[in-house]
């Protein structure tokens, strides 16, 4: 079997508003086909114009040639030989950013397609012993441009997840720093009222994440705020300070009362390694696109359980990177729960038309797949019709 094509497909939502914080507004798919008519279907958080040239950009040597080129011909089933052939050959691209997580889009299609060869859900390919169920938290991120607006917007859909059956929600609290949502820029106070009115609505059963999404520059001015979340028993706080300061990670780290979540951004387990052992954080969030595809969200799983880390993945996008982030979990006992951006709660157009089926879910809850590859369809009009 041989690889035929690559389509790399650049999607944008006609409504698509610039001042907010949500990546679900877009997205980069891409589908490998090959010559004996079977084909699968991967999906990344990353600008999907970018994404696109990464993939199909010319190469002129050894260390930087096309990855599109090296894909074409090649043996589908062999996807870590091609990956590390692919990674080796288009080192002086970058190594990291942009063309890992485009990468990603790949690896994860040549999964669905090894999976429907082989008629094998893409879990089984993964690991043994895979459990009944995996767990989703509601992922939610408000509308609204003004304070009262973005509360109320939040309050109204954590008590919507709740009556959905969630068993976890995540609030993206973030009303300052440079993720501010809609230009907003409210005091650490304000965001301290919104935390304790959707804890307050979804009551003690429910777990609880926030997303500042580095909002403090840096751990004494953060923990001048969190000191007064610990009353709201959270079950980790994303990204509270910016990427690159991994010392301030740590001090807050090991000063904060909840444990602290990063890794959304990361490319490749080189970048996990320094966030595990210099940031200290106490939870791996791996995107399956963004860190380069499965056998690298695998091997950062792998180096959370040496360290006695837990995992709960980044997911913001469709019903295809949910599905890959689910088959990574069904094999991973130390991942509590997978991000889930609930259609029904969403304003994103994509999240709610690209894919026509995807995996089961009932009351936050998604039994083990049994369908050959990721176990969805797209929905192919949708994928015309939001070309961007
Ligand atoms: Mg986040």
């Amino acid at each position: 079997m041989k690889i035929t094509d690559i389509e790399c497909h650049v999607l944008l939502a006609p409504n698509y508003n610039p001042a907010f914080t949500s990546s679900a507004q877009d997205s980069f798919v891409v589908i490998v086909r090959t010559d004996e008519g079977e084909f699968g279907v991967g999906e990344s958080d990353v600008n999907p114009w970018i994404a696109r040239m990464c993939i199909e950009a010319r190469g002129t040597h050894t260390m930087s040639l096309c990855a599109r080129d090296l894909l074409i011909g090649a043996d589908p089933l062999d996807i870590e030989g091609l990956w590390q052939r692919i990674y080796i050959s288009t080192a002086m691209h970058g190594r990291r950013g942009a063309f890992i997580h485009a990468l990603g889009a790949v690896e994860m299609a040549l999964w669905d397609l090894k999976g429907k060869v082989l008629g094998k859900p893409v879990h089984a390919l993964l690991g043994d012993s895979p459990r009944d169920t995996v767990l989703a938290y509601a992922s939610l991120q408000p509308n609204g441009g003004s304070f009262e607006a973005y509360r109320d917007s939040l309050v109204e859909w954590a008590g919507r997840a709740k009556q959905l059956g969630f068993r976890a929600v995540k609030a993206e609290v973030t009303m300052n720093g440079p993720y501010a949502h809609a230009g907003l820029h409210e005091s650490y106070d304000r965001h301290t009222e919104v935390v304790a009115a959707v804890r307050k609505t979804i009551g003690p059963d429910i777990a609880l994440m926030v997303d500042v999404q580095y909002m403090w520059a840096d751990a004494e001015t953060a923990l001048r705020t969190l000191r007064d979340w610990a009353e709201f028993d959270l079950f980790f706080l994303e990204t509270p300070i910016w990427i690159d300061n991994l010392d301030e990670i740590a001090r807050l780290s090991e000063a904060a009362p909840m444990p602290i979540a990063f890794g959304e951004w990361q490319a490749t387990r080189h970048e996990f390694a320094e966030l595990m052992d210099r940031g200290k954080i106490g939870f791996a969030q791996p995107d399956v696109g963004r860190v380069g595809g499965l056998i690298e969200a695998k091997a950062v799983c792998d180096m959370a359980k040496t360290r006695g880390l837990r995992i709960v993945p980044h997911c913001w996008k469709t019903g295809i990177s949910i599905s890959a982030t689910a088959h990574l979990a069904f094999v991973t006992p130390h991942c509590p729960f997978i991000e889930f951006l609930p259609p029904e709660l969403s304003e994103d157009t994509l999240r709610r038309e690209l894919v026509a089926q995807e995996l089961h879910m009932e009351r936050g809850s998604i039994p083990l797949p049994q369908a050959p590859g990721l176990g969805i369809v797209l929905n192919w009009d949708a994928l015309r019709r939001f070309a961007g």
